[in-house]
């Protein structure tokens, strides 16, 4: 559990085996082609990034679970500072009024939720990889952004 360099495809691909039970039947986008030209590598503890992404999915995973369709996106970008990572799903979005209270502690709309996984999520990218957790919702999905900054 130490803080080193380590590239952010990685993590990704972790985090989809992780889950890949859950993933089954549903369309799974993972733009990668950022590799095929550039090495994205970020600085910090690896499977703190894993925790965060598989919170992120496994929310998204349960916000597409009574619809049709199912799809999510995740896609890298990058500019000369920081990487950009999406995890975008086609769900039923989150209401305008709740997107602050959703990365409080303990906030919850699910019957046997924790309302744990976006405050550790976020606890995580602020201070452990001194970036930021953001969120863009309406009614046809959600989107988080990851915004790191690159190590190298
Ligand atoms: P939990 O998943 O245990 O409820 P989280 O902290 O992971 O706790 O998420 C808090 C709440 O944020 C969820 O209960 C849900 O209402 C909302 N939420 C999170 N991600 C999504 C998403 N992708 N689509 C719709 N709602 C979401
Ligand atoms: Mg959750």
């Amino acid at each position: 559990k130490e803080k080193e360099d380590f590239e952010i495809k990685e993590v990704i691909q972790n985090s989809l085996a992780i889950l890949s039970g859950d993933i089954k039947n549903i369309e799974v986008i993972v733009d990668l082609t950022f590799n095929t030209n550039e090495h994205i590598k970020i600085f910090g503890i690896k499977n703190e990034l894993a925790q965060v992404l598989v919170a992120i999915i496994s929310n998204a995973l349960d916000a597409i679970k009574t619809i049709e369709n199912r799809k999510i996106e995740i896609e890298i970008s990058s500019n000369t500072a920081d990487v950009i990572l999406s995890i975008k799903d086609n769900g039923k979005g989150i209401k305008a009024k709740l997107l602050d209270k959703i990365f409080e502690p303990y906030f919850t709309t699910k019957s046997s939720g924790t309302g744990l996984g976006l405050y550790l999520s976020k606890m995580i990218i602020e201070k452990s990889f001194k970036g930021k957790l953001n969120v863009k919702s309406n009614p046809k999905g959600t989107t988080f952004y990851i915004n790191i900054e690159k190590s190298v």
